[in-house]
Parts: structure tokens; C-alpha cells; sequence
């Protein structure tokens, strides 16, 4: 039975969006050189939000030289514990503009305001809590003799968890005592900037962060500037190899997290409407724009019925449309282009001869929506098995054996995460310390701590996010 609700739309009054932004270099919000801009649409309306300022060469080169000044003057200068006091300011003010920060990352990258108000805001503040915590006891933790920052880092991020990304890279470089210029996704540059408001709010010294904006162009650019000591990148694993051989030609020390083709697995002893609420998670969390997704589904042969029909009960009761109404919970697909990458792949399962099942909701007639799909029979060779589709699409594949299933998972190029839904505890131990992935949950999914490494093995990429561990890539130890 499918209940209607009434529409909740959050209210947008209190937001403070520009028609306009610049670029964020030396603690000032500036035009490009050229006056060059580029539009950010809203994904579910298809409307232009703002024009941004478009970073060109010179603008990277002026970003850089404002970090590297403030590295030399100010920044290197500070002990720990005043580095630390700027980022729990960072932390608490962010907290206190969470509501406008929410409705920006919806409207700009198409999430649901239910995702964004509980998962993506709170989550970048707690990162900066955590590392603010770390700042002032780098030479005392076990890193060998105390550590030194790095100098300027560059980073590019990408457009699932705007704001959340920007702090997973902007957090630990600050606590490290590095300075940063970051460039945001094309399609999501907005709450970037308004985080750059709240530096100034802080009186964060001028040119600690900067952030410009573009596209991949931008982002080159910024990571072959002689002036940048690291590279930090989360995106595809495209563009990372790309990334990776040009610091290493510059001799620039580099992390990169990139994509996955999460196996999530459920044994006969599961419970099994918890695994399915788990597969929802795992797979229809944000759209599926989620690197870690559980994407591929491997369900032992004696619960594949039971599973299925639960699953196709539940996509029925997913509510799938306007991001800001509070009762959605899979919005728009972050653009045009990520929603033909997606249909083509749909298309690719059923002529490759897998079973489609798709919800039966109405999908809105503007802006780029995809109802809630999945697939069964598919084979471990189909391509929707073996590549990232990056929406809210999964494959159901089966197992018989734990060896069976062991082997299925890891036989994939990527490494990032995985999920096990078994009643038996040393079950799951068992299993996942053969598993090749960085993250693995334990009877959940697509569950985020800071003080928990992230990061992947094979063409997920290299590196750790989160944790103690995600410092090390900022400091000389
Ligand atoms: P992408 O195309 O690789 O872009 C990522 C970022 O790199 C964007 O800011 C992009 O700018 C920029 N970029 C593009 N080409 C570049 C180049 N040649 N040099 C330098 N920068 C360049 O990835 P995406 O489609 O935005 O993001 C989705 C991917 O990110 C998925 O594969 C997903 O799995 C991965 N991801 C991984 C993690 C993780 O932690 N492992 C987390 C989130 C996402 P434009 O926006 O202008 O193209
Ligand atoms: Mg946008």
C-alpha cells in the first residue's frame, strides 16, 4: 500500500543566494582576470541559480601565490592550538548557518533536503571538529618525531557531497599547517563559496583557503602549478590516472579517491528486512551519486526470492521528485549528462539480456530525474556489473558458497567498499578481512565517521581520508 503525502517544501526565504560569485583568492571574493563566467542550474528545475566566476591560468597562479604567502607569513607561524581555534570556529559557524547551507547543497546539486539537513551539513562540521582536535597534538601522536606541514596543497573534488568533500580535503590540510587552494565541481560550486563567507565571518587569515571555480581545465591547472607540494583529488578514476601522472612527472606527492563498484553481500542466516533497508541505503542514497555505493548486490540462493520481492515492494514506496520537499527521498540526478551516462547503462543491462525492474513512480516532467531500478539475472561479465554507473541503479547478482562469493566480490578493478548482512558475527570477520576494500561495513551501509579511514586498494585509489590517517598525506613525517 503506497500512502500520499502532502508536500513539505523546506522553506528557501532564509537563504541568501547571490545572482553572482567570484572567485575566493586572499580572503576576498574576485572576478577572473578575463571577467570569464560559467551558470550553475538547479538539476531539478533546470533553471540557472548564479553565474560564477571562471578560473583561467592567471587566476590559479594568483590563488596559489595568496596560499604561499599566507603559508610564509601567517599560517606556518601558528602553534597547533591557535591553528586548532580557527577550525573549531569554522566548525561552530558552520553549524550555525547548517539550515542555509542545507537548501544550498539542494538546490544546487539536486539531493534531497532530507539528505543534505542530516547528512552531508552535520557531517562537514564534525569534520572539522575532529581535525580542529588534532591540530595541537601532531608532535605528540605517533608520527615519528614531530611532523612538518607540506606547504600549499591543491585539491579538486567532486560533485555528490560538495560540501562535505570540501571539508574532507580542507579540514586535515588546515590542521596539518598546510594552505590550500581547492577547486569545486563544475555543477556545484555554491556552498563552497558560501563556505568562503564563513572564513571571512571567523577572520580566518586571508589566503589560508582559496577556491576557484571551473571545470577540468581549472583543475589541471591547479594541479601542475609548480607552487602546489600536493595533490589531493576525489573524482573518477578517469581523470585520477590523469592526475597521477602529471604529479608524479612533477614530483608533487598526490592522494586520490576514485571510483567503486561496492559489493554488498547477504547471507541466508540475514535479517532479511533489515539487509533490504540496507540495500536502500547502499544503492538509493543519493541518487547513487555515491563512490562507495553498494552497487553490486550478492544474495545467497536460498534468500534471492525473499530479497527480491521485498526489494521490489520497497522502490514502490521510495518517493522520488522534488529535492526540497522534506518527504523525498531521491531527488534529481546532479545533470543532464549524468542522467544519459545512467539511461545508457539501463539500456546496456537490457540488451546485455538482464532483467529490468524499475518503481512505477511518476517521475516530474522538468528537470533530470530517474526512478529507483534494479536489475536481476545479471552475470559477473555484464558491464553493469563490472563499471560504475553512479545512479540509482543496482545489480542483483547470487552466491551459493562464502569461497563463491569471496571471489565474486574482489573479482573487480575497483576496491573501495563493501557490506555483509550475516546473523554470525565471526561470519562477517571471516569474510571481510578477504575482501579487497577499504571500507566494510557490518550488518549497515554507507555509515561515515571522521575519525574513521576512508579510502580504497586497486583503482579506487590511494590514500586515506578521516582518522589519524588522514594526516599523514599532509605532513613530512
Ligand atoms: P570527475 O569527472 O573525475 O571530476 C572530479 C573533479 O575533477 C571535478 O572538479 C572536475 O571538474 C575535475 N576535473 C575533471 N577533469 C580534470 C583534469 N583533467 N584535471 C584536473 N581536474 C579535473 O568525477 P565526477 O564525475 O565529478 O565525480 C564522480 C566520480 O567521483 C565517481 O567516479 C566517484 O566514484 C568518484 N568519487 C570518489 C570518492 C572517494 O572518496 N573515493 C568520493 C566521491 C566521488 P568538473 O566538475 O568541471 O568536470
Ligand atoms: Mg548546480
Amino acid at each position: 500500500m503506497r500512502f500520499e503525502y502532502e508536500a513539505a517544501p523546506e522553506d528557501t526565504t532564509h537563504v541568501n543566494l547571490q545572482d553572482s560569485y567570484g572567485l575566493f583568492i586572499n580572503g576576498e571574493f574576485t572576478s577572473a582576470q578575463d571577467g570569464k563566467t560559467f551558470q550553475t542550474l538547479n538539476p531539478a528545475t533546470e533553471e540557472v541559480l548564479a553565474d560564477v566566476a571562471y578560473a583561467a591560468e592567471s587566476d590559479v597562479d594568483r590563488a596559489v601565490k595568496a596560499a604561499q604567502s599566507a603559508y610564509d607569513t601567517v599560517w606556518s607561524k601558528l602553534t597547533g592550538k591557535e591553528r586548532g581555534k580557527y577550525i573549531y570556529r569554522i566548525a561552530r559557524r558552520l553549524q550555525e548557518k547548517a539550515r542555509e547551507l542545507a537548501v544550498l547543497e539542494s538546490l544546487d546539486g539536486g539531493k534531497p533536503i532530507k539528505e543534505a539537513r542530516d547528512v552531508d551539513i552535520p557531517l562537514a562540521a564534525n569534520h572539522f571538529f575532529y581535525y580542529a582536535g588534532w591540530a595541537d597534538k601532531l608532535s605528540y601522536a605517533t608520527f615519528g618525531g614531530p611532523p612538518k606541514s607540506l606547504g600549499v596543497v591543491g585539491q579538486v573534488i567532486p560533485w555528490n557531497f560538495p560540501l562535505l568533500m570540501a571539508a574532507w580535503k580542507i579540514a586535515p590540510a588546515l590542521a596539518a599547517g598546510n594552505t590550500v587552494v581547492l577547486k569545486p565541481a563544475e555543477t556545484t560550486p555554491l556552498t563552497a563559496l558560501h563556505l568562503c563567507k564563513l572564513f571571512q565571518e571567523i577572520d580566518l587569515p586571508k589566503g589560508v583557503v582559496n577556491i576557484i571555480c571551473g571545470d577540468g581545465a581549472t583543475g589541471a591547472n591547479l594541479i601542475k602549478h609548480p607552487g602546489i607540494k600536493k595533490v589531493a583529488f576525489t573524482g573518477s578514476t578517469k581523470v585520477g590516472k590523469q592526475i597521477a601522472q602529471i604529479a608524479h612527472a612533477h614530483q608533487k606527492a598526490v592522494t586520490l579517491e576514485l571510483g567503486g563498484k561496492g559489493a554488498h553481500i547477504i547471507f541466508e542466516d540475514a535479517a532479511i528486512n533489515q539487509a533490504v533497508e540496507g540495500v536502500v541505503r547502499g544503492i538509493y542514497f543519493n541518487q547513487g551519486h555515491v563512490c562507495c555505493a553498494g552497487s553490486r548486490l550478492f544474495v545467497q540462493e536460498r534468500v534471492m526470492d525473499a530479497v527480491i520481492e521485498r526489494l521490489s515492494r520497497r522502490i514502490e514506496t521510495l518517493r522520488v521528485g522534488n529535492p526540497l520537499d522534506k518527504n523525498t527521498d531521491i531527488g534529481a540526478i546532479n545533470s543532464k549528462m549524468q542522467l544519459d551516462k545512467i539511461n545508457d547503462y539501463i539500456s546496456i543491462g537490457i540488451d546485455e539480456g538482464a532483467k529490468v525492474r524499475r518503481s512505477s513512480c511518476k517521475l516530474p516532467t522538468r528537470g533530470y530525474f530517474c526512478a529507483p531500478t534494479f536489475f536481476t539475472d545479471v552475470s559477473p561479465a555484464h558491464r553493469i556489473a563490472r563499471e560504475e554507473i553512479f545512479g540509482p541503479v543496482l545489480s542483483v547478482l547470487s552466491f551459493r558458497t562464502t569461497e563463491e562469493v569471496i571471489q565474486k566480490a574482489n573479482n573487480s578493478p575497483y576496491g573501495l567498499s563493501a557490506g555483509i548482512w550475516s546473523e554470525k558475527g565471526s561470519k562477517v570477520l571471516a569474510v571481510s578481512q578477504r575482501l579487497e576494500a577499504g571500507i566494510i561495513w557490518d550488518n549497515t551501509f554507507n555509515q561515515f565517521d571522521p575519525a574513521a579511514p576512508f579510502g580504497g586498494y586497486k583503482e579506487s585509489g590511494f590514500g586515506r581520508e578521516g582518522g589519524m590517517q588522514g594526516l599523514y598525506p599532509y605532513l613530512s613525517v
